[in-house]
């Protein structure tokens, strides 16, 4: 390897050749704020294109300040990143931003978590010096997920990269030149007309309010105050190693206990966990998987409990259809189940129950829309929380987090196994659903339940588990291109896998597109992901089909696992989509 040594503000460092100033200076801890550039190596996701000029150093000797991401090191480099040209020069940059942005922090969905807001305030910007032409491009609010309002984009490209690199679904890229730039989908379409997956991992890197998720925190508030309405929620599981983010704790922190106490401060009629559901999908899952085993079905079966990744194979490979499980996703198959099973148990009305889902994802928002999500005419999921506007409800109604007493869900649907509570975490779905199928073929117990070889953040991950005499060959794919590779080797005949797990968002849920931000910081998201497997560890019962609830459900309503009733309700069908 070899070493470049250069200055950074007078002190010496050695590195490796093919750095960036930026990289250098961070090995000084010298912060060099950026807007554009944002560096995700372990997903991939490396946005590098130096328009924001907000990272200008001075170099000795070179005339021009240098954009430190874009500049690579040299041998016997001086670099001033606090010289007072480097420092106006970057208030400059950073005030013509502000000169064509809507200034309206108090209002905007990213008060407080906004990268141009800290930097204005880091700066020590007080005034708007420039006056000149403003953008007016409108708000595009045609989606049940996504806000987006382009007078507040600040054109990093951060979402282009995010969507074209990593999720290689490319619905937004730059149009237009010079002032009339913006990022958007082709023909500049509506994004619910588009083949966007609604991860929601661009607004989850944008710096600004430009994207955002869509606000639904004022109908939960609507009817939670309204006696008619017997409202129950359902919190996902990586909601429960995230949410203590936005009251100070560490990222892995687990809030389950805490949770439940907040909901029903909040006043929810019941507080149930989706984890109950997700056990429910591991028996539907692992009887259709061992189903298509035993009857020559089509293989591998893919999971299907994430909306992205199910509106990405319905828009990118429609000739697959056949192949992802028909289950439903868990929390849309608690809301079958509430809205019959528990509304008879409860002697409530269906049609005046209201189910509430606070969940990691904003696709949700837009799964819980689907009209096939639904029974009798009621939807399954009636409103969908992100665990942001989960942590801004507790903060609007006054609910001090950090000192609630930890309680336990209601029962019956708030039983969980520890399979359950890593679906939450990349290869966790996967794992669950081999736990419960290996003891049901072999009906012996399976006494090493951790997978470890589809732990952690490789986009790819695989392993063969031997199953009677059977090599039974699995995968996990996280990130949306990396699930693109694995398709297009279905396609092509070169795969031989049995099954599959694929999450849209990297990292799976614990990196959902609706988490508290992680502003490229993805230890938070592994730490928030060894939360869950901390969980699991804890419980008393660690595999889905030993849930005593989930037996009773399917004794006293469902009958049979895959049986008709549970067709009826648990299992879905998808639908060719156009690509544009
Ligand atoms: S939500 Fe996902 S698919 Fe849609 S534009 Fe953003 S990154 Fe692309
Ligand atoms: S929408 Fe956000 S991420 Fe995309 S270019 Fe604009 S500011 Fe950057
Ligand atoms: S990985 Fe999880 S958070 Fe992301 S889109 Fe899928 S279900 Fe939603």
């Amino acid at each position: 390897m070899s070493l470049i040594n250069l200055t950074i503000n007078n002190r010496p460092i050695a590195v490796e050749k093919g750095s960036t100033i930026l990289e250098a200076a961070k090995k000084l801890n010298i912060k060099i704020p950026t807007l554009c550039h944002l560096d995700l190596h372990n997903i991939k996701m490396v946005n590098q294109v130096a328009s924001c000029r907000v990272c200008m150093v001075e170099v000795k000797g070179k005339k021009n300040l240098a954009p430190a991401c874009a500049t690579l090191v040299t041998e016997g480099m001086e670099v001033r990143t606090d010289s007072l040209r480097a420092i106006k020069a970057r208030r400059t940059v950073v005030e013509l931003l502000l000169s064509n942005h809507p200034q309206d922090c108090l209002l905007c969905d990213k008060n407080t978590n906004c990268e141009l807001q800290t930097l204005a305030s880091d700066l020590g910007i007080r005034e708007i010096k420039y006056k000149g032409a403003t953008s007016n491009h409108g708000i595009d609010t045609s989606s049940h997920s996504i806000v987006k309002n382009l007078d507040k984009c600040i054109l990093c490209r951060r979402c282009e990269t995010m969507c074209n690199d990593v999720q290689t679904v490319s619905v937004l890229s730059g149009v237009d030149r010079g002032f009339e730039t913006i990022v958007s989908p082709s023909f500049y379409n509506p994004m619910h007309e588009t083949a966007c997956t609604f991860c929601g991992q661009c607004v989850a890197v944008c710096p600004t309010g430009a994207l955002t998720e869509v606000n639904n925190v004022p109908k939960v508030w609507d009817v939670l105050n309204d006696d008619e309405k017997f409202v129950i929620v359902q919190i996902a599981p990586a909601v429960r190693v995230a949410l203590g983010e936005e009251f100070g704790m560490k990222p892995g922190e687990v809030v389950t206990g805490k949770i439940a106490t907040a909901l029903r401060n909040l006043g929810f009629d019941k507080v149930f966990d989706t984890d109950f559901a997700a056990d429910l999908t591991i028996m539907e899952e692992a009887s259709e998987f061992i189903h298509r085993l035993q009857h020559g079905g089509d293989m591998p079966i893919l999971t299907s409990c994430c909306p992205g990744w199910v509106k990405f194979f319905e828009h990118q490979f429609p000739n697959l259809l056949d192949i992802p499980s028909s289950c439903k996703s868990p929390h849309e198959m608690f809301g079958a189940i509430a809205k019959t099973y528990l509304a008879q148990k409860l002697n409530v009305d269906p049609k005046n129950m209201v189910i509430v889902s606070i969940m990691p994802c904003v696709a949700k928002k837009y799964e819980a829309a689907r009209p096939e999500l639904s029974h009798d005419d009621m939807k399954d999921v009636d409103i969908v929380i992100t665990t942001r506007e989960f942590a801004k409800m507790l903060k609007e109604a006054g609910i001090d987090f950090n000192s609630l007493k930890d309680s336990d869900f209601d029962h019956p649907l708030g039983e969980s196994t520890g399979a359950s509570v890593i679906f939450g975490a990349t290869g966790g779905v996967l794992e669950a659903a081999l736990r419960t199928a290996y003891e049901w073929l072999t009906k012996e117990t399976l006494e090493d339940i951790e997978f470890n070889a589809l732990r952690g953040l490789d986009g790819i991950k695989e392993a063969t588990v031997k199953i009677n005499d059977m090599d039974v060959n699995v995968a996990v794919a996280h990130g949306l291109g990396n699930a693109r590779k694995i398709l297009e080797d279905i396609q092509s005949g070169k795969s031989n896998y049995h099954a599959i797990e694929i999450m849209a968002c990297p990292g799976g849920c614990v990196g959902g597109g609706g988490q508290p931000y992680h502003h490229g910081n993805l230890d938070i998201l592994k730490n928030r992901a060894e939360g869950l497997y901390k969980e699991d560890r804890d419980k008393a019962l660690r595999k889905s089909h030993n849930n005593p609830y989930v037996k009773a459900l399917y004794e006293e309503f469902l009958g049979e696992p895959y049986g008709e009733k549970a067709h009826e309700l648990l299992h879905t069908h998808y639908f060719k989509r156009v690509k544009i």
